[in-house]
């Protein structure tokens, strides 16, 4: 049994899940690579990438695509759907409600269908500050 290996993997890993499990936001892989460093300091981005890619496959791990900021990883096991900002590329959590799409109005035949994903698109209230402070006062009272 190369047992070595294995217990160098299965310790980068638990790192990395424990880091995960600290933050509030969904990270990327370069962020999870410093945190991770602090702690395992000969780790390498590389093995961050490879061992994100097995957690994922694991189910330990969800991935999420963050636009052009690039993949956001997370652990939270609760059903939950996301939302993502196109200002700064922070990805949030959104609570998932039972029942929010019913099978029926996915008009899917023939599938088994094992989850869903949705993801919301917009701007984060930071971003949103920004914005409007750009925009200045003379828009108010625009949109919606
Ligand atoms: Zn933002």
């Amino acid at each position: 049994m190369k047992k070595e290996p294995g217990r160098r993997n299965t310790r980068q890993r638990q790192a990395i899940v424990e880091e995960l499990r600290k933050l509030e936001h969904h990270p990327t892989a370069a962020e999870l690579y410093s945190l991770v460093r602090r702690r395992l300091p000969r780790v390498s981005l590389g093995t961050i990438y490879r061992n994100l890619d097995v957690l994922t496959r694991m189910g330990v791990v969800r991935r999420v695509e963050g636009g052009r900021t690039g993949a956001r990883f997370d652990c939270n096991q609760e059903p939950h759907h996301y939302v993502r900002c196109v200002g700064c590329g922070d990805v949030g959590d959104v609570r998932a409600v039972p029942g929010m799409i019913p099978e029926q109005a996915m008009g899917l035949e023939g599938y088994e269908i094992l989850e869903y994903r949705l993801e919301f698109i917009g701007y984060c209230p930071d971003c949103l500050d920004h914005r409007n402070r750009e925009e200045g006062s003379s828009h108010r009272g625009e949109g919606m």
